[in-house]
């Protein structure tokens, strides 16, 4: 299982706040995402651990332990935030591995 950063953006007349169909799908990605079941056999998907947005930036940052790359990629056109939203997918690690990896290399 490994750790992923879904980092997305939309521009501003698409922004669930102006946009009406975009409100639309937000909720619809909302109601299915919250299927911890079928994320896990379906998307490869742990735990999503964190979803933050910025308003006035229209960006969000979503936290998520999975399997893939591929499977987040799928599961974000399935629930429809590809229709509005651009999306990098990032392999993150947590601080703690950093250090000790600045650790072990300090050592050699
Ligand atoms: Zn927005």
């Amino acid at each position: 299982m490994a750790l992923f950063g879904i980092f997305g953006t939309h521009t501003v007349d698409l922004c669930p706040l102006n946009n009406k169909t975009s409100a639309k799908t937000m909720v619809q990605m909302a109601e299915m995402s919250a299927d911890t079941t079928n994320n896990r056999s379906k998307y490869g998907i742990n735990k999503i651990i964190g979803r933050y947005h910025s308003a006035l930036e229209h960006t969000f940052i979503w936290i998520v332990e999975a399997e893939s790359a591929h499977q987040l990629e799928k599961f974000l056109i399935d629930i429809g935030s590809a229709t509005f939203n651009s999306s990098k997918i990032v392999p993150l690690i947590n601080f703690e591995e950093v250090v000790r990896k600045g650790t072990d290399a300090l050592q050699k």
